[in-house]
């Protein structure tokens, strides 16, 4: 823990400790999230924590005429935590919302294609956000994490982002800044930190898609110009991938993570179970009818991936040279 400029620093840890001992003569029943788009990641240094908060107390005072800093905390780019105003004042965050409520800016600019939230940071947003609705007996829901984004910034009514309104904690903060976003990637991410027995339900598979080049980099956001991530070696010819987004042409070939692949080296295949009888085969030919040599058999069940075309109701196994009947498989899998 570190003081300075009448501002405490904290590690997330240091953070939960701090919070249950504190006092707060105030009845919370809302916990807001925001970015505080200037400063972004480009004025984050890695130490001038301080100093950034005091120019954002600063603004909001000398420019705003505000008596403090206008949020509760603030969290930056290497997971670590900054006071600002007490806890027992409401914040200065949401037009006409502000009273019985919590506000974290979350530092950076988190609209699509500005900064990425690096990982410590987004644990600090949905670890400090549990340990705060456990604090303040909270249920976790999207009346008690709010958005900016969702109130209109002229009335302070809440509109859910119908027009009027800021795009804030950004159009890309846990994978937007709708309602629904928050509640499928936010907030059961911070369910699942109060609860660890929680289960995050899978998002569904919006396709599945097979690689055409030799190679395919995986990277870290929807461009080329991301970094390849580190977690996952390149996909061979042939792969299938799992499609859980699509964003300008790229794929996201993971649930939990942010991997990307180019999708103009994939193709769309669809995917089928073998349905015969248990004690059953289903045999696989050289070409698409019954008259063509047999080189293989499926079992009963058995999960295969077919090209999207078909011929004369026969499916093609991805990238062989080899059909199967389509009266035997299952699509509704
Ligand atoms: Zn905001």
């Amino acid at each position: 823990m570190e003081k300075k400029y009448g501002f405490i620093k904290m590690t997330l840890a240091e953070f939960k400790d701090w919070l249950k001992e504190k006092k707060v003569a105030n009845t919370i029943f809302r916990i807001q999230q925001h970015h505080t788009y200037i400063p972004n990641y480009g004025h984050f240094k890695g130490n001038n924590h301080f100093a950034l908060q005091r120019s954002m107390r600063n603004t909001h005072v000398f420019d705003n005429g505000w008596r403090n800093i206008g949020q509760h905390f603030t969290t930056f780019p290497d997971g670590t935590i900054v006071t600002g105003r007490s806890m027992e004042q409401s914040p200065a965050c949401i037009y006409g919302n502000n009273s019985n409520s919590i506000c974290i800016e979350h530092l950076g600019d988190f609209d699509k294609e500005r900064d990425q939230m690096n990982e410590a940071q987004k644990q600090t947003a949905i670890e400090m956000t549990a340990a705060l609705c456990q604090r303040f007996n909270l249920e976790v829901n999207s009346n008690t994490i709010v958005y900016h984004h969702w109130f209109k910034l002229s009335t302070g009514e809440r509109n859910n982002g119908k027009g009027g309104n800021k795009s804030c904690p950004g159009t890309n903060f846990f994978g937007g800044n709708k309602v629904v976003d928050c509640e499928t990637n936010f907030i059961p991410k911070v369910v699942q930190v109060i609860d660890p027995n929680f289960v995050i339900p899978a998002p569904p598979v919006l396709k599945y898609a097979s690689v055409t080049a030799d190679f395919l980099n995986v990277r870290q956001g929807p461009r080329a110009r991301f970094p390849k991530t580190s977690e996952r070696d390149p996909i061979a010819l042939g792969g299938i991938i799992r499609v859980f987004d699509e964003k300008n042409k790229w794929l996201k070939i993971s649930s939990t993570k942010e991997h990307w692949v180019s999708g103009r080296y994939t193709k769309e295949v669809r995917k089928a179970v073998v349905d015969v009888d248990p004690d059953d085969v289903l045999n696989i030919r050289t070409g698409p009818s019954s008259r063509f040599d047999k080189v293989g058999s499926l079992n009963p069940k058995e999960e295969v991936f077919v090209e999207m075309e078909e011929e004369n109701k026969w499916c093609q196994l991805v990238m062989r040279e080899e059909w199967i009947s389509k009266r035997f498989l299952d699509f509704d899998v």
